[in-house]
């Protein structure tokens, strides 16, 4: 038997995150996670001793929103940003057109060069570009010192955006299809069609990566070890391959221990759940959980898995640390649309460092709704199944070609280490493999915050907003309701 004032189930980088708001305000935490290690979409896996990111590869935020996060959960010293600040490093590729976008850092860099492909766009550049840093103005928590000191009321406040799609607002600017795609790319770091995604919402993840978009030194493991040196000084406890399995004592809708699947009953005031939604409501008493929001949740629909291939760049230089967007038509509906032939790829390079030597990677993703690898979901080794290991090369020379078309200078020099279809996704993103959670849509709600049971709670890329500054400002705005205002001492 174990008691705890926090039990946070989910070691994702909302987890790790609110563990630590938690503790360093006194409380005395367990974190749970279901797999044998901690950190979900932050972990990475070795080749031949060189490391790949399965998830987190690039984020906006350093300077502002993140940075802030960062010091105040004492993490600042060991994430190191590797900014991709050459306008060369962060491109759009449009397929169906072959044309090529350069994006600097910056609005004012990225309008400039906007206007040089869009003269006759000028106005519409303007406009985007300017609510983009306007949302983000007047959307209070997203400024950490006003989290910190304001009335949950007006932190948490609509804004007429909200209720806008990112398709019905760039229809009303531009109908240059084009242009819309570019300005709307951001959908693939969050999964939702323009035609669904909230225009807030949208803005509010492009802006930051507008501003500064940067790699982290040591990837997600950065976040992981930075989190465990802390953990380890404030006292965190930690179980890994462990889940709840059960609820043992209830009190009308408060529940205050659960059983643990390594056998422990865990004693606690609060439950902060920090895991898919889908997961969350099978944890829930059934009587506490209104019908209309387990059906809402049961509607959800998820964002997009990926299709992954990990390599190293043969050259006798450093590669750039740089992102290209592919895109094979210019059509975000059409891309993140289940069964749809167009689709977009990732292409991330950069170095890292293995011992002594330093070694060019390339890690690429093929967005995939789940469906096209299911036919070999039930085959028990899929190493050593021959069509599916046939299908993957298949997958993976087509990406080549992509490659190649943007990066001439790699051709004939990419080598494959390692490659995943969204089988794998299924096994490590559970319950269905998405990898940015649930569409976000205007008009529904993600679960967020107070659940029916009253002292649980939930956190995550699927409850607030994606990506991870998204499921890291889900856990400090849960952090400010539980633990009031002025709980940062920054
Ligand atoms: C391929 C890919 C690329 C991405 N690229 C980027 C990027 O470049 N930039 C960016 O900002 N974001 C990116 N993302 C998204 C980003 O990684 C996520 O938004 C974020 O890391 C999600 O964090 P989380 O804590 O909400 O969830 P997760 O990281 O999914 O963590 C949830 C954890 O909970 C565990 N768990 C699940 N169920 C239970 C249970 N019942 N009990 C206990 N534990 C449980 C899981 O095993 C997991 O460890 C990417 C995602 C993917 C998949």
């Amino acid at each position: 038997m174990d008691k705890y004032d926090d039990l946070v189930a989910g070691s994702g980088i909302s987890g790790m995150t609110m563990a630590l708001l938690l503790a360093k305000a006194g409380r005395k935490v367990l974190l749970i996670e279901k797999q044998p290690v901690i950190g979900g979409c932050m972990r990475r896996f070795k080749r031949k001793e060189i490391p790949f990111d399965t998830g987190f590869h690039f984020t906006g935020g350093f300077g502002g929103l993140l940075s802030d996060m960062l010091r105040a959960l004492g993490m600042e010293e060991d994430i190191r940003p590797e900014f991709l600040d050459n306008p060369k490093t962060n491109r759009i590729y449009l397929e169906n057109s072959n044309s090529m976008y350069e994006m600097p850092s910056g609005s004012d860099a990225v309008g400039r060069e906007l206007k040089k492909h869009f003269p006759e766009e000028c106005e519409a550049i303007d406009k985007y570009l300017q609510l983009e840093n306007d949302i983000e103005r007047r959307t209070p928590f997203m400024d950490l010192n006003k989290l910190n000191s304001e009335e949950l009321f007006f932190l948490m406040q609509h804004i007429d955006e909200d209720s806008v799609s990112l398709q019905e607002y760039l229809d009303s600017i531009t109908s240059n299809t084009k242009l819309q795609t570019i300005l709307g790319n951001a959908a693939l770091c969050y999964g939702s069609p323009p035609a669904v995604m909230p225009l807030s919402m949208h803005c509010r993840v492009a802006v930051g990566m507008r501003k500064s978009l940067a790699r982290v030194v040591g990837g997600g493991d950065a976040f992981i070890k930075s989190f465990k040196r802390q953990a380890g000084e404030l006292g965190i406890d930690i179980m890994t391959n462990t889940e709840i399995s059960d609820i043992v004592q209830r009190r009308g809708k408060t529940v205050n221990a659960v059983k643990l699947s390594n056998g422990t009953t865990c004693y606690f005031e609060n439950c902060i759940l920090a895991i898919h939604p889908r997961e969350i409501i099978s944890l829930l008493p059934e009587d506490v959980v209104p019908a209309s929001t387990r059906q809402a949740i049961e509607e959800y629909e998820e964002s997009f898995s990926f299709f992954s291939l990990f390599a190293t760049i043969q050259t006798d230089y450093p590669v750039p640390c740089a992102l290209t967007s592919y895109l094979t038509h210019d059509n975000l509906n059409e891309i993140i649309s289940p069964g749809s032939d167009a689709c977009a790829m990732a292409i991330l390079t950069g170095v890292e460092v293995v011992g002594n030597n330093k070694v060019n990677v390339l890690c690429a993703f093929e967005n995939e709704f789940p469906g096209e690898a299911n036919r070999w979901k039930n085959v028990v080794c899929r190493k050593n199944d021959d069509s599916y290991q046939e299908y993957k090369k298949r997958r993976a020379e087509a990406m080549i070609k992509k490659i190649e078309k943007v990066y001439p200078e790699y051709a004939g020099k990419i080598n494959v280490l390692s490659t995943s279809s969204t089988l794998t996704f299924n096994e490590y993103l559970p319950p269905l493999g998405s990898a940015y959670g649930i569409m976000h849509k205007v008009g529904e709600q993600g679960l967020f915050g107070r659940l029916p049971v009253r002292n649980f709670y939930a956190i995550g890329q699927s409850a607030l907003m994606p990506g991870i500054l998204g499921a890291m400002l889900s856990s400090f705005i849960v952090g400010r309701y539980l633990l009031g205002r002025n709980f940062l001492s920054v």
